[in-house]
């Protein structure tokens, strides 16, 4: 039976973690702040926001959750963004995607302080993360790492293949296996045979963004599967593909009407030996990771990092 990497647990204890650095700064007068920017009245990204939001009074940090206008134009957004460059009880500036349409958001998440940037998605921050610097690393990435640390699943001189190359999530995710010593494979859209790369794979991470796309046959026996995905389904059709017997899912799917699926078939994680589920993996530990990246930001930003020898994490 694989074992199942399971999300909640490891996002607890990074969050126990994070609650006694909080209590730890506070002797030294800092309480690191998080600006959250949430533009409109997105559902989903209000049900987010308000978790990071939750999050941090949780935690012990302060937030201030700023809400413009559906309407806001660039300008204005980028006006937001300096105010919050500039604020000493900010240490970390998120922006929730997406934006509306006539804001440009490329401009503005650069407008960003690396500093302050606790998403990880300034190029600064990227570059950073290529050369092994300290660096803002992205938080689902940095999740993707935990996960494998905190389970002690080894890294080092494993084969990695990576299945996806955003900016966001593949690309880091890659960045951060090889700075754990992994021979890593990136695979994308364009990639031959990609089955034959998979299956090379001690540790196979998925982020491609399409439900159960990982079936049986792209899996090595034995391996460890990091399915980074989340995808409604909302077809029964595509409820049998993925779960049919399965008798929890189903009446999750009655009830709601829909149920979420990763980048991985269910059937291809019988294979492994571990697994990370979806919903209750990779994905719990992103808010946790934010939350440590924010810590993070207000120890660097005040010079707390500079003699610890600590490089990427
Ligand atoms: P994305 O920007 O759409 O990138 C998807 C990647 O998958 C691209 O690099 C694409 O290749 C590749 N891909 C698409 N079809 C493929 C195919 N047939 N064969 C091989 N590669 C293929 O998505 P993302 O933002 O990285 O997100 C990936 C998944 O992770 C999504 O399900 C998303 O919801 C989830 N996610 C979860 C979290 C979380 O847990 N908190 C956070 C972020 C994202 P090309 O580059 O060639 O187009």
């Amino acid at each position: 039976m694989p074992r199942i990497l399971d999300g909640a647990a490891i996002a607890a204890q990074i969050k126990k973690e994070v609650a006694e650095e909080v209590k730890h700064l506070a002797q030294s007068g800092v309480r690191p702040g998080l600006a959250a920017v949430l533009v409109g009245h997105v559902p989903a990204s209000e049900i987010y926001v308000r978790s990071k939001v939750q999050t941090c009074a949780e935690l012990g940090l302060y937030s201030d959750l700023i809400t413009p206008p559906d309407s806001v134009t660039t300008e204005e957004m980028l006006d937001l963004v300096s105010a919050l460059n500039s604020r000493d009880d900010i240490d970390g500036i998120l922006i929730q995607l997406p934006l509306p349409k006539q804001v440009d958001a490329k401009v503005l998440l650069d407008a960003v302080s690396p500093a302050k940037d606790v998403d990880g998605f300034h190029p600064i921050n990227a570059g950073r993360l290529q050369a092994g610097r300290p660096a803002l690393a992205p938080c689902t990435p940095a999740g993707v790492i935990e996960v494998l640390r905190r389970n002690s699943i080894p890294i080092s001189g494993q084969n990695a293949v990576v299945v996806g190359r955003s900016d966001i999530v593949g690309k880091p995710a890659a960045m951060l296996l090889l700075h754990q010593n992994a021979t890593v494979t990136i695979c994308h859209s364009k990639t031959r045979d990609l089955g034959a790369l998979t299956r090379q794979a001690d540790i196979l991470v998925a982020a491609i963004g399409r439900p159960g796309f990982i079936t049986p046959e792209m899996v090595k026996p034995g391996s460890t599967i990091i399915d980074v995905g989340i995808n409604r389904i909302e077809t029964r059709e595509d409820f049998d593909r993925f779960f049919k017997g399965n008798e929890k899912r189903e009446a999750a799917f009655l009830k709601r009407g829909s149920v979420i699926v990763g980048d991985v078939h269910p059937a291809a994680f019988e294979l492994s030996s571990a697994y990370t589920p979806v919903p209750g993996g990779v994905g719990l530990l992103t808010i946790a990771m934010l939350m440590s990246n924010t810590v993070r930001a207000a120890r660097m930003r005040r010079g707390l990092l500079e003699n610890s020898g600590e490089t990427v994490s």
